[in-house]
């Protein structure tokens, strides 16, 4: 038998992170667009080796073992290690037939008790096609603690036959749409093959949850949107979201076509990260879903962190367009469903968001449109990775929203650190995304204090 070709042209990752443990992830791949076998392998069931150290010479290996790669599952491996020490740095690589994976390095979250700071960076839609993932480059030189990913991690479109201008600076190879397994792993394939992708995802652990481009533009619980049937389009989402677990660092497996997205990842005394599902379990006008709502408000109200972090995809806030009637794929056009979560919100909340493909800081308060009543929170809304923004009129965006303190149509993402007293937001940009090489600046700053925004760099 020939040997394998180097098969980890997709990177390594690893994410979930517990006080004692985290998911290392990577993808047998020599051929990672074979038209006919999935990453160039053959249709049987591989080993992996992997290391875990605490340096990154390998000099202390602390663990190490082997893991199954299926062809069931595009011979991506999953390790759960566990059995570490909290707040630790640890370096990771993976071997099969003499081939030896690059390092990555990951971090365990703290312990209950730590009052240590967490410094970490959230992103969201990076559409390949509209331009270089130089962003990710600067967000792994940060090394932060955890990277969030609020969706969009992959699009599902095609190759448009006339792109237009200025908008389609990467050529994907299929003019299809994805909606089949085969589709979305070659999709993932050619994302994962971004050596700034690859780069974050080494740098540091990831907790990500999908929005909609991970399955179909604009999907909603059982609903494609596009007035196809539920049950052809939950096959396809069956698809997507294997698709996904295949390519992401998670714990757990997808059940037919659902997968468990909303989940907690407690960071000490200093925050909770709450991570909510904004899609799957959408249903009239119910954006969580009862089960996931009682979660969320248990979690909300028992919570004894300093900082609430609620992660998801979509814009929380209200938003008021020039033209444009509100979002209907937002939390606007689900307003008992925000209004029962506001009303589960302690002290201490701090949202963050995807989705709209431009920046956004804004006050969450009892009467969006009085800056006297009562501060609710805080949303920070991270621009997009490459996505074109849809809106870019900032003085309209400011005028129609007096609770929305600041809007910026830069690429980017958001770096955060958090304490025992301060949330701080720096708002990071790219100078440009039709080439490599952009220079990072920081746009804006903000500190949040009593549940209301305090800019700092103005
Ligand atoms: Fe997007
Ligand atoms: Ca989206």
């Amino acid at each position: 038998m020939a040997k394998m070709g180097y098969p980890f042209t997709l990177g390594v990752a690893s994410g979930e992170p517990l006080s004692d443990g985290v998911i290392l992830w990577t993808r047998l791949a020599p051929d990672p667009l074979h038209p006919t076998q999935p990453g160039g392998m053959p249709n049987r069931a591989m080993t992996v080796r992997w290391e875990l150290a605490e340096d990154e010479a390998f000099t202390k290996v602390v663990q190490s073992g082997t893991a199954p790669a299926q062809p069931d599952w595009a011979h991506s491996v999953h390790v759960r290690v566990a059995g570490l020490r909290p707040a630790a740095d640890y370096f990771y690589r993976f071997s099969i037939e003499g081939h030896v994976s690059r390092v990555g390095r990951t971090r365990t979250a703290p312990g209950p008790d730590s009052t240590a700071p967490v410094r970490f960076c959230f992103v969201s839609c990076q559409r390949y096609e509209h331009g270089h993932f130089t962003a990710l480059r600067h967000l792994a030189a940060e090394r932060p603690d955890l990277v969030l990913h609020l969706g969009d991690y992959i699009y599902e479109y095609g190759k448009p036959k006339n792109p237009k201008p200025g908008r389609y600076v990467r050529p994907l190879e299929s003019t299809a749409e994805c909606t089949t397994l085969g589709a979305y792993r070659d999709r993932y394939a050619r994302y994962k093959m971004d050596p700034d992708l690859q780069a974050a995802h080494a740098a540091a652990p990831w907790v990500a949850i999908p929005d909609d481009h991970e399955v179909r533009d604009n999907w909603a619980g059982a609903l494609p949107g596009d007035g196809g049937s539920p049950a052809a389009f939950l096959k396809r989402r069956a698809a997507a979201f294997k698709a996904y677990y295949e390519h992401q660092p998670l714990r757990v497996h997808p059940s037919g076509s659902g997968l468990q997205n909303y989940r907690w990842r407690p960071w000490g005394r200093v925050a909770d990260f709450l991570l909510a599902d904004t899609r799957q379990y959408r249903e009239g006008r119910d954006m969580l879903g009862a089960e996931q709502e009682k979660w969320l408000k248990d979690r909300l109200h028992g919570s004894a962190a300093r900082w609430k972090v609620l992660a998801q995809a979509v814009f929380f806030s209200q938003r008021r367009f020039p033209l444009e009637p509100v979002s209907a794929d937002a939390w606007d056009g689900y307003p008992d469903s925000r209004a029962r979560v506001l009303a589960a919100a302690p002290d201490g909340l701090v949202v963050l968001s995807g989705d709209v493909h431009s920046a956004y800081a804004c006050d969450v308060r009892a009467d969006w449109a009085d800056p006297a009543s009562r501060a609710l929170g805080v949303e920070f809304v991270g621009p997009s990775v490459t996505s074109v923004p849809g809106i870019t009129d900032a003085s309209a965006i400011l005028e129609l929203n007096p609770h929305i303190a600041f809007f910026d149509s830069r690429h980017g993402y958001v770096s955060c650190v958090a304490d025992m007293e301060n949330f701080r937001a720096d708002y990071r940009a790219v100078a440009f995304v039709d080439r490599p090489g952009a220079p990072l600046t920081t746009i804006a700053g903000f500190e949040v204090k009593e549940n209301r925004l305090h800019r700092t760099d103005v």
